[in-house]
């Protein structure tokens, strides 16, 4: 068996399809909906989300808040809101591991098994993919190592390059 006993996943394809007990949202600071997976989410879940979101009053870059999944196979959406690259300078590195961190600290406080992550940041906030991918699968090998919850961490890539990239990440995080 692999270092992390298969609790290290990578798919592609569409996160709003995943029947998992959390998806987490690439979400922007106000919890309002957004364009690319934010906006996803919201069209799958329903329009009950952006009412639970109204209630949240915004998030911070680096942390992450929780509703209900409404109409999605997920039972519950977690909302992180990951830093738009700069250039690097701005500490977009430590907000992004934080939005892992804070997100997978929040499906073990809700014993969520299984939790499925877009490529935070990677899209309309132009983060470099290979370096979000380094953060988001380090964090996530650090933290099953740490905690028996959750037991699957699922990466949810929207199209092939990404995926093989993540692959790639877990397999030199095996290695390790
Ligand atoms: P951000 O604003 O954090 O950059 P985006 O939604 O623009 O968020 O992009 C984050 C990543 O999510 C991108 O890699 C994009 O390809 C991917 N993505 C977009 N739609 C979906 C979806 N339905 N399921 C999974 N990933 C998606």
């Amino acid at each position: 068996m692999s270092k992390f006993g298969e609790r290290i996943h990578v798919h592609t394809g569409d996160i709003t399809r995943l029947a998992v007990d959390a998806i987490v949202n690439a979400a922007n600071s106000s919890l309002l909906g957004g364009g690319g997976v934010d906006g996803a989410i919201h069209r799958a879940a329903g329009p009950e989300l952006e009412f639970e979101c109204r209630m949240l009053n915004g998030c911070k870059v680096g942390e992450a808040k929780l509703t209900k999944g409404y109409h999605l196979p997920a039972r519950y959406i977690i909302h992180a809101v990951g830093p738009v690259w700069q250039g690097g300078g701005k500490g977009e590195a430590g907000l992004l591991a934080s939005c892992y961190i804070r997100s997978l600290e929040i499906a073990a406080a809700r014993d969520c098994r299984t939790v499925a992550f877009p490529a935070i940041s990677t899209g309309i906030y132009r983060y470099p993919k290979n370096e979000a991918t380094q953060i988001a699968v380090g964090i996530a090998g650090t933290f099953v190592g740490q905690n028996s919850t959750p037991e699957t961490v699922i990466f949810c890539c929207f199209d092939e390059p990404t995926a093989q990239l993540y692959r790639q990440a877990v397999a030199a995080i095996e290695g390790c």
